[in-house]
């Protein structure tokens, strides 16, 4: 039996992220700084460590419309050039001490045009955060790719404008677009035409799907929209009987999924603490790798969850056993699931990932 992995091995190793929040991921001194200097004065507390409690304790809420309820505040706080291309700097930091070496972070224009900004200039502020801290991190001896995916709320009606957006802005860093928010009341083929929209123009988008709501939105999600990804997806283990003898069988959405390789951006902590699962030991994660989907491990909201990818690994490791291997594939899992270029992933995977988990392997 080999050592088990801690924290600090798991820091180590090459990660790739799929999905990631910018305004869930922000620091909290950040916050209060930015509340200070543009005069936002709804936060919950003023000190650093009251305020990253406050974060905590309110994504624990067991509901997926309640753990959304504080990024009224960091939305708040990301309003400005200045204060959209520091967060976007600020993530990339976070992401490359993780040793994070790919990340898609995703975000929603719409949310950060309440001081006058338009959606272009939004955009662009967090874009050029991104590429600031890219060359920072380079800089510093940890390199790291980061790419944006534009997010859409469901419950507003400007997804469409948020898909033009995302190929106006495909060539300067954006990837994909995403819809995000309260899934209830909102399914997927309210935006028919915005992921139609992605279609004709040859680009690709996720959903958020299968989370708060279960089989019904994966349906909508990947046979109306044709989702390339699926955000969280969880609630696909609803379609999986597991018989007595410890065999599976597939219902036939989630054997579509499995065999279209629809990659799963699943996020261990985010998704207890909304009640899409009840526990990490019962994560549906452990039964979708061993049936070989195409699993991920994400951190949502870094602030909200308080973790880090490599915590989220972790978290994993300790629930299920894993071991360098299992690391490995969930990492080229998410590089081949990446919405860059073909070349550009296997790039990745055979001059950063393979390399590097060669060593780690020993
Ligand atoms: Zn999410």
């Amino acid at each position: 039996m080999a050592t088990p992995l801690t924290l600090a091995m798991i820091r180590r190793a090459p990660k790739a992220l799929l999905h990631d929040h910018l305004d869930g991921g922000l620091r909290p001194a950040t916050v209060l700084e930015i509340a200070e200097q543009t005069g936002y004065d709804g936060l919950p507390a003023t000190d650093e460590a009251a305020l990253a409690a406050w974060f905590r304790t309110a994504a624990h809420s067991g509901s997926l419309v309640r753990y959304l309820e504080p990024f009224a505040h960091t939305v708040a706080v990301m309003q400005t050039p200045q204060s959209l291309h520091r967060v976007a700097f600020e993530c990339v930091e976070d992401l490359a001490a993780d040793n994070v070496v790919y990340a898609e972070v995703r975000f929603a224009p719409e949310l950060h045009i309440d001081r006058g900004l338009s959606l272009d200039e939004v955009v662009d502020a967090v874009l050029a955060g991104f590429a600031d801290g890219e060359k920072a991190a380079a800089a510093a001896g940890r390199p790291i790719v980061v790419r944006c995916l534009v997010t859409a709320m469901r419950h507003a009606a400007r997804s469409l404008g948020i898909a033009e957006l995302a190929i106006r802005f495909r060539d300067r860093g954006v990837v994909g677009f995403d819809i995000a928010g309260a899934e209830a009341g909102y399914p997927p083929t309210r935006h028919l035409d915005a992921f139609e929209y992605m279609r004709t123009n040859n680009a690709r988008f996720t959903i958020h799907a299968g989370e708060a709501f279960g089989l019904p939105s994966i349906h909508e999600a990947l046979a109306y929209c044709g989702a390339d990804r699926l955000g969280h997806g969880v609630r696909i283990v609803d379609d999986i009987d597991v018989l007595p003898d410890g065999t599976a069988r597939l219902g036939t959405l989630a054997a579509i999924l499995r065999d279209k390789r629809v990659p799963l951006e699943m996020c261990p902590s985010s998704n207890v603490q909304t009640g899409a699962v009840d526990s990490i030991a019962s994560h549906p994660f452990d039964l979708l790798a061993r049936l070989r989907f195409r699993v991920t491990v994400n951190t949502d909201n870094r602030l909200m969850s308080d973790t880090t990818m490599s915590q989220e690994m972790l978290r994993l490791v300790e629930a299920f056993g894993y071991g360098w291997s299992d690391l490995e594939r969930f990492t080229i899992n998410a590089m081949k699931s990446a919405f860059i270029h073909f070349d550009e992933r296997l790039a990745i995977i055979d001059e950063v990932i393979k390399p590097r988990y060669a060593v780690l392997l020993g």
